[in-house]
């Protein structure tokens, strides 16, 4: 590594580390926008916010690319045990859920493994399927919210009940279907109601729920907001470096994935700032709308640009990347990669912990889907023992500290700037058999079949069971 290209690293690193711009973006996003959940006015407000940013580094052509989809707004929910006693009880809605009134029984499917909805087949049918949020244990992957909603419905279930696994934290949001209403009520509660519920049972017997829901899924229209800085030695080749903006409706969405969004934003400063004319192959900024139901900015910025896919060098997701923990790369099976990063570690004198797995649940994805080379930064030592306090009324700002954010930001420009320079590339884009081949081949996205079969059930809104 050239003398130079140090010197310009220690110019970036020092300007990182002697501001705050970082943390003062992530207040911006949290204090004054909100959530900035789909449909919201400070979703709108965070977009040209970031427009507004990068045309203020001098990043070129910042632009905002809008996109239509399938929105949802939040009514009041209602959950109220009818029979054998009567009590009120508190919930909220999952995201993507229609206006239903169900009257039934619960089941309680514990931790939704693919074991508890089999040893549950007979009963399921018509009942509501209370499933907690923990990943189960004992398998080889994590089960997803959506995978445990899916499940639920192939079985028959007439609603879905949400249980958070945490004390303390309230309910549990998340969606339960993409880009359309889902056919099935879905509701969240807390811990705290999901036990008063089986201790009335255990007192009372079998009881019945009664669940209402009153939201409303309109046509919202989005936005995809990039900017570039040109590359010199490559210019038609790109790296993209993406985070999603929207949060949850419930909270500010600090955490996940504002913490991420800022990183990208101060990497793109950085970069402009200190490394233009420096640059092999150019790098493109994006913060993706929607990601939070279905990753619909990710999957429709690569609809839109499929002619572009072949000249990306690679995506890095930064989804939530300014939490705690070790700033590593987890790398969707490019092993061939792995002595890039352990160089780059070596010569940047930092941990760079690499990870090779896949993963189906943030914006890398569509992108992986079209065999463009992936990664998500995070640790890949790390167990996945649930959200914590993500995708709950707390995750605000307090819980950000400006140190991760800068550690985060630091590791992602440095990286692009090397892989801007890297000669040659050593991979490139995957043909669709080979995409096809890994997805057949990969435990961690199985729930991606039974979200393929659940698909394939729903057409034109309703859907095609026996029933
Ligand atoms: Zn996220």
């Amino acid at each position: 590594m050239s003398h130079s290209f140090l010197e310009l690293e220690q110019r970036m690193l020092g300007d990182l580390y002697t501001t705050r711009e970082v943390m003062d973006n992530l207040e911006v996003l949290c204090d004054d926008f909100g959530s900035r959940w789909g449909g919201s006015t400070g979703e709108r407000l965070a977009a040209e916010f970031f427009r507004r940013k990068f045309s203020e580094y001098g990043l070129s052509q910042p632009r905002l690319e809008p996109f239509p989809y399938v929105g949802w707004v939040r009514g009041p929910a209602s959950l109220r045990v009818v029979a054998p006693i009567e009590r009120e009880l508190p919930c909220i809605s999952l995201p993507m859920s229609p206006a239903r009134l169900v009257e039934a029984q619960f089941v309680d499917l514990r931790d939704g493994a693919p074991a508890d909805f089999e040893a549950h087949a007979a009963d399921l049918h018509g009942r509501i399927a209370m499933v907690c949020s923990r990943p189960p244990r004992g398998l080889n992957r994590t089960v997803h919210r959506s995978e445990k909603y899916q499940r639920s419905a192939l079985g028959g279930a007439a609603a879905f009940l949400y249980v958070n696994q945490y004390a303390g934290y309230g309910p549990e949001t998340g969606s339960i279907a993409n880009d359309r209403e889902a056919h099935m009520a879905g509701i969240s509660i807390s811990l705290e109601t999901g036990e008063l519920l089986r201790r009335l049972q255990r007192r009372y017997g079998p009881l019945r729920l009664r669940l209402e829901t009153t939201d409303e899924c309109p046509s919202l229209t989005s936005w995809n907001v990039a900017a570039d800085l040109q590359g010199t030695s490559r210019p038609d080749e790109w790296l993209v470096l993406g985070c999603h903006y929207d949060g949850h409706d419930i909270a500010q969405g600090a955490h996940d994935p504002a913490s991420g969004a800022v990183a990208v934003l101060e990497s793109a400063r950085l970069l402009a700032r200190h490394a233009t004319g420096a640059l092999g192959c150019g790098i493109r900024f994006v913060l993706f709308g929607i990601e939070e139901t279905g990753l619909l900015g990710a999957r429709r910025y690569v609809a839109q640009h499929q002619e572009e896919l072949d000249s990306i060098r690679f995506m890095l997701n930064l989804d939530a990347a300014g939490g705690p923990g070790r700033k590593g790369v987890l790398v969707n099976r490019w092993p061939e990669l792995n002595s890039f990063f352990e160089r780059c570690a070596e010569q940047m004198a930092i941990d760079i912990p690499v990870g090779q797995r896949t993963s189906a649940y943030s914006d890398h994805y569509p992108f992986f889907l079209e065999g463009v080379p992936t990664a998500m930064m995070g640790d890949p030592g790390g167990v996945n023992t649930g959200r914590g306090f993500d995708h709950t009324a707390y995750d605000t700002l307090d819980k950000v500290e400006l140190a991760d954010l800068r550690e985060a930001t630091s590791v992602a420009a440095r990286l692009m700037l090397r892989m801007s320079q890297e000669e040659p590339w050593p991979v490139r884009r995957r043909s669709h058999a080979a995409v096809e081949a890994l997805l057949a081949s990969e435990p961690s996205l199985e729930g991606q079949i039974i979200r393929e079969r659940m698909e394939a059930l729903y057409e034109g809104g309703r859907m095609k069971t026996e029933e």
